[in-house]
């Protein structure tokens, strides 16, 4: 761990350096495993991860790809979002999200987030559909499920197809169904900072359609039905076997390291009860979010992430820049939304350490970190 010159230690966003050497064996003997099958790309162990996976989202398929960027360019393109079409989605989120609508050849159409959650605003949602609407993508941002059973109503009231960007949402609620499970399909990232993460790139898509995972089947691996038949123009997009046996060897872990999320972010909601001027983004009502990320909320953050740092607590911000002011989609917006929810959240931002290795000590530090610089901040 890295030390401040006054030998304080200094807690970085993520560690996946100690969540590996806890499971080192599982991990060797599961890559060792591979190495002898040779099933280098897709083969058992991805066969195995994409039903395991399925089952722990509560959908019966499951599609193995590269990355998470992938997974939801093919979740749209498998469901039918065609050229032209509109895809209502939120400018809160990474780049991804929008990229994938814009590599379908899709319209992305940006609207507002709740000032709460920070997540899509349905009713602005709903006011943003036109002729041309094909398609939703909500993403659970943070970990935090959007209201899916309000918006898969609103989806089914006007004929659009939803897709879950669940890539920061692994096994979240909301009553009692799980990210991924509600829309025509989900899709996930397994980066390796995700809270199911591989050790490089992989992504999947969950769904309960059969046709559609036929669809990703064949679209993720050159269009190919059997060795040599290519029945539609697909692409390679495929997870490794490496990864497959390493996902399923941390699927086992994934509940407890959500649970001790859980635990944590309950420790800082409780101690940000008592500080002014630090408010945390909440949890939706009736959703149970896994915490992908901790974001808190306040005014002057640049001094706010000074006075962190230097009592030794990294901070992030996801993300600066929302996407519809990013040079990269403005050429492709004919008039660019204004959406002052996500603009004014845009600089108020911070997120916090929260990893499930983390230890009573550096969790303590934290929290005297943040009732610190919240005392500070009254005085000033
Ligand atoms: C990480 C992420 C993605 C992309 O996943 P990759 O595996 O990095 O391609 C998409 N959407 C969101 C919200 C993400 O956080």
């Amino acid at each position: 761990m890295t030390m401040l010159s006054d030998g304080t230690r200094m807690i970085p966003l993520g560690d996946l350096g100690t969540a590996h050497a806890r499971i080192q064996e599982e991990l060797s003997e599961a890559i060792n495993s591979v190495m002898a099958s040779s099933a280098f790309v897709l083969g058992a162990e991805v066969e195995a991860f994409e039903n395991e996976w399925a089952s722990a989202c509560g959908v019966g398929h499951g599609v193995g790809c590269g990355n998470g960027t992938d997974a939801l360019e093919l979740a749209l393109w498998a469901v039918g979002v065609q050229a032209g079409d509109e895809v209502i989605t939120v400018a809160n989120t990474f780049a991804a999200t929008g990229e994938a609508i814009v590599r379908c050849g899709a319209i992305p159409r940006f609207v507002d987030v709740t000032p709460d959650t920070l997540l899509m605003d349905l009713d602005a949602a709903e006011a943003a559909i036109t002729p041309k609407t094909r398609a939703i993508v909500p993403v659970h941002l943070y970990g935090s499920c959007v209201d899916m059973p309000r918006l898969m109503a609103m989806a089914r009231r006007h004929d659009l197809l939803v897709v879950e960007d669940s890539a920061q949402a692994h096994l979240a609620t909301v009553g009692d169904r799980r990210a991924g499970s509600f829309g025509h399909a989900g899709s996930f990232s397994f980066y390796p900072g995700k809270n199911l993460g591989a050790i490089g790139d992989a992504g999947a898509v969950v769904t309960d359609d059969a046709n559609i995972a036929g669809r990703l089947r064949r679209g993720r691996d050159h269009g190919r039905v059997g060795k040599y038949e290519h029945t539609i123009i697909g692409r390679n997009s495929r997870m490794d076997g490496i990864q497959g046996a390493v996902l399923r060897v941390k699927l086992r872990h994934l509940e407890d390291w959500t649970r001790r999320r859980r635990e944590i972010a309950s420790t800082y909601r409780g101690a940000l009860a008592g500080i002014d001027g630090i408010s945390a983004v909440s949890e939706p009502a009736g959703a149970t979010g896994v915490y992908h990320l901790f974001v808190v909320e306040v005014d002057g953050r640049e001094e706010f992430r000074a006075a962190l740092a230097a009592q030794g607590v990294s901070t992030g911000i996801h993300y600066p820049i929302p996407l519809h002011r990013q040079e990269a989609f403005k050429s492709i917006l004919s008039q660019p939304p204004s959406l002052p929810v996500t603009e004014l959240a845009a600089e108020r931002i911070v997120t916090l350490p929260l990893y499930a290795e983390m230890s009573e000590e550096d969790i303590a530090q934290v929290v005297s970190a943040l009732a610190t610089a919240g005392a500070a901040r009254r005085v000033a």
